[in-house]
């Protein structure tokens, strides 16, 4: 085709709107068959098999839906409620739609007029957190393209404030470091050490026999990073922490914050959602004291990926990290200027992705995060207890959220063998593909790790897995 023609056909209305009605039925189909388990989970494959099949992948632009059904099929299937693996959410259809919208419609969010609507759909959205956090009028952020540069957004912000010198112009000068719980997520060591912190900069708190930060340490571990010549700019608390899903006494970090005039900063990227359920909100008591608090919308809040929340308790913190000139952006202005975002992003252009949440939280209401907080929480309990009645399976602790380990155990086996056996159970599962679940080590012991992120996994699927696991071990 000559180039002309080529873009015409590309952009093509009529095109859009056969292949897109086609799309939407075999996603619905696609929908129909996860729900009701009708076709495995994963279909397996391992890497270099799958990039064979991708590389010599043939397609035909006259039938453009059989790639669309392609990738579908090749790909892992979260609306099956077998998916009870990693912490990634089955989308709501409704919020894939929007998703669809931002993809097209594309404003680019770094200045306001590039996306009007979007920027200032965030500032509501803050509102509602604000709110259901239990935050004063003052406090504001914004959205971010996930929980860890999310995190690395709070803190940046925790060493502009709480930094004895200006390290964003004059680099680093003491020596920064945070203390967070040995069990916490990657994400904020991560940070630290994008931010120059080195292997001094992440003071590791252990954790007790329920594998949360032990605060008590707290005390005698800031004396003694004083004492190597640290300055510790911030103390970290998972809500929850992502091995075990258990939460971090928040309040007693932030009692601890208060008196050392540290920053108080809330990895709530999994477990923050509960701030919606009345039945739950009790697991983050204290998170109103955070100086910034991170909450993922596409974990628990039915968005897609990414999407994370931000959000400061004095809102001018969010806006002193990155204050840096940009004049073909914006024009020098003493305002904050909460509707240009890139003031405060890491993003130049941003997707859209407020409508995501806003089309949810407008049709449904934050009932509607309450009812799958309290589903996929209630749930694991109801897992528990099988998992507490059913012979050779053993819990690795109480869940607090939706987050389950356990381990199948057998007589006479020693730890090496069960660690090897439940790997082997794992590994099994994976190539079978109905199910689909990890696993974990605490303390040196393996165990199978499910996270509950589906509103339709229930006893029947947990009963069914167990006999899976039971068929599994027995053959090996
Ligand atoms: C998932 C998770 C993160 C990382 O967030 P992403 O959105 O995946 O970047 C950080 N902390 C916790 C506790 C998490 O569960």
């Amino acid at each position: 085709m000559e180039q002309q023609a080529l873009l015409q056909d590309l952009y093509n209305p009529e095109k859009f709107k056969e292949l897109g009605h086609k799309l939407v039925d075999v996603l619905t189909q696609h929908l129909k068959d996860a729900t009701a388990s009708a076709k495995p989970t994963i279909k397996h494959k391992e890497p270099n098999e799958q990039f064979d099949y991708w590389d010599t992948y043939k397609s035909d632009r006259e039938n453009p839906l059989q790639l669309f059904e392609d990738i579908i099929d090749n790909s892992i299937h979260l609306h099956n409620p077998k998916y009870i693996g990693h912490q990634v959410g089955a989308t709501a259809p409704i919020s894939a739609l929007a998703d669809l919208m931002n993809a097209l419609l594309n404003n680019g969010m770094a200045v306001y007029e590039m996306g009007e609507t979007s920027s200032t759909l965030e500032r509501i959205i803050m509102n509602v957190f604000k709110e259901h956090i239990g935050y004063a009028s003052n406090a504001d952020g914004f959205l971010t393209s996930g929980g860890t540069l999310a995190t690395l957004t709070s803190i940046l912000a925790a060493r502009k404030i709480k930094a004895p010198s200006n390290v964003w112009e004059e680099g680093n000068k003491e020596q920064l470091a945070i203390m967070v719980s040995e069990q916490a997520h990657y994400c904020v060591e991560r940070a630290t050490r994008i931010m120059g912190f080195g292997n001094k900069g992440v003071i590791k708190v252990p954790v007790n026999d329920k594998f949360i930060m032990d605060t008590s340490l707290l005390p005698a571990l800031l004396a003694k990073a004083k004492e190597e010549g640290k300055t510790v700019i911030a103390v970290v608390g998972s809500a929850p922490s992502t091995s075990t899903g258990m939460h971090d006494d928040l309040e007693s970090i932030a009692n601890f914050c208060e008196k050392e005039n540290l920053w108080f900063h809330v990895d709530g990227a999994h477990g923050g959602a509960a701030v919606f359920s009345k039945k739950y909100k009790l697991l983050l008591k204290g998170i109103e004291k955070a100086d910034s608090v991170v909450i993922d919308l596409h974990k628990m809040l039915l968005t897609s990926n990414l999407a994370s929340v931000v959000l400061f308790k004095n809102e001018m913190h969010g806006y002193a990290t990155f204050n840096q000139e940009a004049s073909y952006l914006w024009e020098e202005s003493e305002d904050p200027e909460w509707f240009n975002l890139a003031k405060r992003t890491f993003e130049c252009s941003k997707n859209m992705m407020a409508t995501r949440f806003f089309v949810l939280w407008k049709l449904y209401g934050t009932t509607v995060f309450e009812a799958f907080v309290n589903q996929v929480y209630d749930a694991s309990k109801v897992f528990a207890i099988l998992l507490e009645n059913t012979p050779n399976f053993e819990l690795a602790l109480q869940p607090e959220t939706n987050i389950i380990c356990f381990r199948y155990t057998q007589e006479k086996l020693s730890l090496a063998e069960l660690n090897t056996l439940n790997k082997t159970i794992r590994r099994k599962l994976l190539e079978k593909g109905d199910f689909y679940i990890v696993q974990t080590e605490l303390k040196g012991i393996t165990y199978l790790r499910c996270t509950v992120m589906n509103a339709f996994t229930n006893e029947a699927i947990f009963k069914e897995l167990l006999s899976e696991i039971k068929a599994i071990a027995s053959t090996l």
